[in-house]
């Protein structure tokens, strides 16, 4: 099938092929935890984290990775998290981040 010409291209080396992705963790994560599924990415988590004022940590990412089946480093990223919740503050949606965070380590340790 001929590609669509849309006027732009996504360069190849940031294209996500999700097929390729074992979504079978982000999954399970979801099914314990639902309120997991509910993050719109609005970024507020990471603007206000602790952890992220003081290193490299994005927790918006770590969750998108993860639900994107990127599991490499997840459970390393989660680590430097601080457990201090305001990040739950802040959450339009209401997540229990922290219960999240928890999730994805005991979930994700073996990557
Ligand atoms: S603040 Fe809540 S909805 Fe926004 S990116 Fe963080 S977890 Fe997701
Ligand atoms: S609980 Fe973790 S992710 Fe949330 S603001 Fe604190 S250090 Fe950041």
């Amino acid at each position: 099938m001929n590609a669509v010409n849309f006027g732009y291209m996504i360069s190849v080396a940031r294209g996500i092929d999700l097929d390729r992705n074992d979504l079978t963790s982000a999954r399970e994560l979801g099914d314990e935890m639902p309120e997991f599924r509910a993050c719109i990415a609005c970024g507020g988590c990471t603007a206000t984290c602790t952890a992220g004022n003081l290193t490299s940590f994005n927790f918006r990412m770590v969750q998108t990775l993860v639900r994107r089946g990127e599991y490499a480093g997840a459970y390393r990223e989660m680590n430097k998290c601080m457990l201090c919740g305001k990040c739950r503050l802040v959450c339009p949606r209401g997540i229990n981040t922290r219960g999240v965070v928890m999730l994805i380590k005991r979930k994700l340790g073996d990557y």
